[in-house]
């Protein structure tokens, strides 16, 4: 299969190509990012998206059951035989008729893509098979990554579940959220906790795998993003293969965005789709450099010639200032995008807009769409936070075909919402109060009643 599917230079002008089996991820001749590429005309290419509905059928095949694989058409770059499933992508695209309102958004027209509902509680299972799969076919014994959390949660599952490796994460000191931790810790990781955040966490780990020759799966891994691509191919497929007008996406270390971009832009080339959807990324704004430099300093793909001085300048400045990430939502909290080249791409092929929302709005939006009946963590309703905006500034009209992508689940973070929901001043305060969060608008605060029957049956009838 080696030369039907390779890697390639994201920067058109360079365009080197690297073997399937290299693990440097960087191309030798620019030091840019790779993506995996296919020699289309070689391979067997569905006529239509609704090939894969023929594919339930078949779902006792566990490749034909996971929600990633069973697209496998889409990112063949795998023999059968080595694949690395347990089952992930089973997720569910939820029609939100109480997030559209709350949004501005006509009834019908909001979606949430739950990718909580993955294994480890989060949409990194999407790449993380596929990235486990590469790793698998090169022969790798130890896989690391650093992580914000989910990223370490999902591949000690994975290891554990195959028993095929050994885990090692890199965390920052004092930021992972407990939830995410406890995973790492449960599925038997090596869990190394540097003094720093996530940006020097990646760097190191980057320079330690290249020196003890560890498989290294952070999103800078091409065949994460590959895997990634499903969640688009599982939205498609609830909205009936019709190509919705937004996805929102909260932006982090942008390989959601990236993958999605390169879904669409190969969907569109394979002439599976008309068009691609437009994308909307939403920073949190302690951790908006791709705010500040698509919207605010002009930065585009251009081709794929990035202005490297603007993007230049303005790291300088984030470390001149010693400027850190610093957002409730965790899994959102970066300043050094790994991703940032494939996303201006993404943004340049899908018509994109990028938004930053504070903490504040942030957990509204979170409440909202608990109250609506899906739970996620913080950084995942940046998304919500960000169609309402879009909404108020019209930018996305209200009848236009929203989703929302709810990329982790709500039990991730629990401190973070029962600190919102607090009567307690003081654990408000100690928690939000202190990141910035004025209030919490829709807190839905537990009712303080004395251990006395009349005065119970008094509350609950004064209050429900
Ligand atoms: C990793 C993560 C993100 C950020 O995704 P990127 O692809 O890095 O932009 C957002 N939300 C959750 C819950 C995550 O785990
Ligand atoms: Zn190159």
């Amino acid at each position: 299969m080696s030369d039907l599917a390779f890697q390639r230079c994201v920067h058109p002008h360079c365009g080197t190509t690297v073997d399937l089996a290299d693990t440097a991820f960087r191309c030798p001749k620019c030091g840019g990012l790779l993506d995996v590429a296919y020699d289309w005309d070689r391979l067997p290419v569905p006529k239509s998206l609704k090939h894969f509905e023929s594919k339930w059928a078949n779902r006792t095949h566990p490749l034909d059951f996971s929600g990633v694989w069973r697209f496998r058409d889409l990112f063949p770059f795998a023999a059968d035989d080595k694949v690395m499933t347990i089952g992930e992508g089973q997720t569910l695209c939820q029609r939100a008729d109480a997030v559209a309102a709350y949004c501005g958004m006509k009834p019908g027209t909001t979606f949430l893509q739950y990718e909580g509902m993955n294994p480890s509680g989060s949409f990194k299972d999407n790449g993380m098979t596929a990235a486990f799969t590469h790793a698998a076919t090169v022969g790798a014994r130890r896989a690391a990554c650093a992580s914000t959390g989910n990223t370490s949660a999902s591949l000690a599952i994975y290891c554990a579940a195959s028993q095929m490796m050994r885990a090692v994460i890199f965390i920052g000191s004092g930021k992972i959220s407990y939830g995410k931790l406890s995973q790492a810790l449960e599925h038997g990781a090596l869990t190394v906790q540097i003094a720093g955040d996530f940006d020097d966490a990646l760097r190191r780990v980057q320079e330690v795998s290249r020196q003890l020759g560890i498989y290294l799966v952070n999103s800078v891994n091409p065949f994460r993003l590959e895997g990634q691509k499903s969640i688009m191919f599982r939205v498609l497929e609830a909205l009936r293969w019709e190509v919705p007008d937004w996805i929102l996406v909260p932006g982090g270390n942008l390989g959601n965005c990236s993958a999605f971009g390169k879904a669409f832009i190969e969907l569109t080339e394979l002439g599976l789709i008309p068009r691609p959807p437009r994308i909307a990324v939403i920073n949190a704004a302690g951790a908006d450099t791709l705010y500040q430099l698509f919207e605010k300093n002009g930065v585009r793909w251009n081709g794929g010639r990035p202005d490297d001085r603007k993007i230049g300048v303005y790291m300088k400045y984030l470390d001149d200032a010693d400027k850190r990430a610093d957002t409730l939502a965790s899994a959102i909290e970066i300043n050094r995008p790994v991703n940032l080249p494939k996303a201006l791409r993404a943004l340049d092929r899908c018509g994109g807009v990028v938004r930053e929302v504070t903490d504040g709005e942030i957990l509204d939006a979170k409440a909202k769409i608990g109250a609506g009946g899906l739970g996620c963590e913080p950084a995942s309703a940046a998304s919500v936070a960000g169609l309402l905006k879009l909404v108020r500034e019209g930018v996305i009209d209200p009848g236009e075909r929203a989703v929302c992508i709810l990329t982790g689940h709500v039990l991730k973070d629990p401190d973070a919402t029962v600190a919102y929901h607090s009567a307690d001043p003081k654990a408000f305060a100690d928690k939000l109060g202190k990141r910035g969060v004025r209030r919490a608008s829709f807190a839905n605060r537990a009712v303080q009643v004395p251990n006395d029957l009349s005065e119970i049956v008094k509350a609950i009838e004064l209050y429900a």
